[in-house]
């Protein structure tokens, strides 16, 4: 048996630490998982749960303390876009994958946790919004998610809190913390599988905090989640 074209890498994350890789099935991304993040977009949370979209895996690129030069990594400005937003999230990484998994059993299917930057094309989602159409343009784009290396569970424990946070050349934008998620990291995880089939080296990137905003070109991102990492890229 051969390919009958190039068959193209795996799409991989960083460990940190280490020269192992994660090598990653699917990315999902939660919507408007922190109240006052929904009310700056215009959503009452209270009306309107979270709800879920995807990533392209290889959109994904390793955005480590340690990847680049002094400015980080390099998170080139996509086109077709005059208006790119960061928003800094909490990414779990799955070991196991399953179907209705329980909300008590769903820790049980974390290998770890990340921090990664789903970045958004904020105009063309907008676009899409108002004509109902998918959010593929403006979340699914070339190197949209920046990604920090991934630590195991057994070096961070289970993450139910914890500062989120992010500054754009050196000024705080976003600050937030884990334990104002709408839905939990088992609560989404078990939502999640009644959804879909979820497999090992599954993302879940799980929301961002409230204070996103645009970015140009020469602009430094530098943000983290406490106790689990940090990430560290310029836009180019
Ligand atoms: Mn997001």
């Amino acid at each position: 048996m051969a390919f009958v074209i190039p068959e193209l890498p795996r799409p991989c994350a960083a460990i940190a630490g280490s020269d192992d890789l994660f090598p990653v099935h699917r990315v999902y991304c939660v919507g408007r998982n922190y109240a006052e993040h929904a009310r700056e977009m215009g959503h009452d949370p209270d009306r309107e749960p979270p709800f879920f979209f995807q990533k392209s895996p290889d959109n994904l690129f390793p955005a480590g303390p340690d990847d680049g030069g002094a400015g980080g990594a390099e998170f080139p400005y996509p086109p077709k876009s005059d208006n790119v937003h960061f928003e800094m999230e909490l990414v779990v990484a799955l070991s196991k994958g399953g179907t209705d998994i329980s909300e008590d059993k769903a820790l049980d299917h974390v290998w770890g946790y990340g921090v990664g930057l789903d970045m958004t094309r904020r105009d063309l989602q907008g676009e899409a919004k108002k004509a109902g159409r998918p959010w593929d343009v403006g979340k699914a784009f070339e190197l949209s998610g920046p990604i920090g290396p991934l630590r195991p569970v057994t070096e961070t424990g289970h993450i139910s809190e914890g500062r989120i946070w992010l500054n754009v050349n050196g000024e705080n934008r976003q600050d937030g913390n884990v334990n104002q998620l709408i839905w939990s990291i088992p609560e989404t995880i078990s939502y999640l599988s009644g959804l879909f089939d979820l497999k090992p080296g599954d993302l879940i990137f799980t929301g961002t905090p409230a204070g996103v905003g645009p970015v140009t070109k020469g602009d430094v991102m530098e943000g983290g989640v406490d106790g689990v990492g940090e990430i560290r890229a310029t836009v180019v």
